[in-house]
């Protein structure tokens, strides 16, 4: 039964649809690899009962004629999503006993539409991180290895157990969160397709806040068609979440594979970093050539401002994220630990519960919005911020429809391989990520080819505001030239 993790969540509803399995048995396939993957620690908590039950639901509801659109589909989701009296930690110890009374928007209308909730999966702590090294619950190993070695390699994060568990084929698709690369570097580090859509386009309502102005959710799938599957479902308006937008949501999978002829692709020349390896550059070089042979034509641009995305992001980011973990303070929820009064309940309880990347931001936040420094440091900030936004936009006044771009400067490294002595050198990862959480664009990782050592290596697509239809058409022509990519089962 083990072909029925292979399979595309496409293939998988059809399937079902004409009976060739259940939903039970396609949960249980999953069920049975999982407890085989679990050195991977791609999964934080496993919910086989629940699975259990929400696929032997779908299985009546398709027996009715009443299977949604993702009847019976298993999912993995991000242990930052909200689920309700299912333990949702965030990857940290100051919510390792969180059981929340409520279901985050995103993930209520995938249950909406039928599909089955396989587990919660491991990522950095408060989705903070580049490889899923800052979990409280221990690191993700990725399913890829360097050829002829078996060095554990990091799956990216900070949603490195939700890509981890598609790559694996331990889930037909997952949910991630993206502040500043989250579901696009993890993507590429494993070969899988993730997007970010644009700011608004997914409710952040039940949804473990970072970054507040920068958080989106979006899906990871092993093809394209499966991520804009996935994509109808999360996307949506919500009122319970004051900066979602009210747009309709179109029929994504039908722009999976529509003509991407005459469209302007922008290469932005501010994207050829020193040092950037010559296996990506090749790469960028390979993607620029499958869309001309698609028909599309490529134009060079600059966004001038690209060189001070990333500084700006390690100001707003982590001023945002100091903000939003205030609310941890073990009165309410999570751990609480004794002090000699209120205050020293707080102290002690922040101090046990957070791990050291998380106490870091704390801190940068804390000192760039405190009075003396707000105006050098957050107000500065924010004015990069609209400049970087207005880079895009002068592109996209010119007719450019989409940017191309690598995903990563790098393929997957190796478990503790980095950051340990200078964090700088981890928040590196997210040069090519950042600008557009910056900007509130959409963006989409799709696997390209694997570099001299047998990993995978991802392109970026750029899109504009909602335009996340544009991502899928080109995304679609890059996965039809490049074909996929699936490592090699050793767990
Ligand atoms: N790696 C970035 C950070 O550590 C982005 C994380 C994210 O997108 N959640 O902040």
């Amino acid at each position: 039964m083990s072909e029925l993790t292979s399979l595309t969540i496409a293939d998988a509803r059809d399937g079902l649809r004409k009976k060739s399995f259940s939903a039970a048995e396609l949960a249980n396939a999953h069920l049975a690899a999982m407890e085989k993957a679990r050195s991977l620690n791609a999964y934080v908590l496993e919910t086989p009962e629940r699975a259990a039950d929400m696929a032997k639901a779908s299985d009546a509801r398709i027996a009715k004629g009443e299977a949604g659109p993702l009847e019976g589909i298993p999912l993995a989701i991000k242990d930052l999503f909200c689920t309700q009296g299912v333990r949702t930690t965030a990857g940290s110890k100051i919510l390792h006993n969180f059981e929340p009374t409520y279901e985050s928007t995103v993930t209520s209308q995938l249950w909406r539409d039928g599909a089955v909730l396989l587990g919660k999966t491991n990522l950095d702590e408060f989705a903070m991180g580049s490889s899923n090294e800052t979990s409280a619950l221990g690191p993700v190993t990725s399913p890829w290895r360097r050829k002829g070695a078996n060095t554990p390699l990091v799956p990216g994060g900070s949603s490195g157990g939700s890509a981890a568990a598609v790559a694996a084929r331990i889930a037909l698709g997952s949910t991630g969160t993206d502040t500043g690369g989250s579901i696009r570097q993890p993507a590429a580090f494993t070969g899988i397709v993730g997007l970010k859509p644009t700011y608004g386009r997914c409710s952040r309502w039940g949804i473990v806040a970072f970054a507040s102005s920068l958080d989106q959710a979006g899906p990871f799938a092993r093809t394209v068609r499966d991520t804009a599957i996935l994509m109808r479902s999360m996307a949506g308006h919500d009122p319970k979440d004051t900066t979602s937008a009210d747009v309709a949501v179109p029929d994504y999978e039908a722009a999976a594979g529509k003509s991407i002829k005459g469209m302007k692709i922008g290469i932005p020349k501010e994207y050829r970093v020193d040092g950037m390896p010559a296996e990506i550059e090749k790469l960028w070089e390979q993607g620029r050539a499958w869309l001309k042979d698609a028909g599309a034509d490529l134009v060079e641009v600059s966004l001038p401002h690209t060189k001070y995305a990333l500084p700006a992001y390690y100001i707003v980011a982590p001023a945002e994220a100091s903000s939003n973990l205030a609310r941890y303070d073990g009165v309410r929820y999570g751990l609480r630990e004794q002090g000699r009064d209120v205050i020293g309940l707080y102290e002690a309880t922040r101090a046990k519960g957070f791990g050291k990347e998380v106490r870091r931001r704390v801190m940068i936040g804390t000192y760039v919005l405190s009075a003396g420094y707000y105006d050098a440091y957050y107000v500065r900030a924010q004015k990069v911020r609209t400049l970087i936004k207005k880079d895009f936009e002068d592109c996209f006044k010119q007719g450019i429809h989409a940017m191309l771009t690598p995903a990563t400067p790098s393929a997957a490294f190796g478990v503790g391989e980095k950051g340990g002595a200078d964090p700088i050198e981890m928040y590196l990862n997210d040069v090519f990520t950042v600008t557009v959480n910056m900007a509130g664009l959409p963006g989409i990782a799709v696997p390209a080819g694997l570099d001299g050592q047998g990993l995978p290596l991802g392109l970026q697509l750029i899109g504009r505001p909602f335009d996340e239809e544009t991502l899928f058409s080109l995304g679609q022509a890059i996965e039809d030239a490049a074909g996929r990519f699936e490592p090699e089962q050793w767990w």
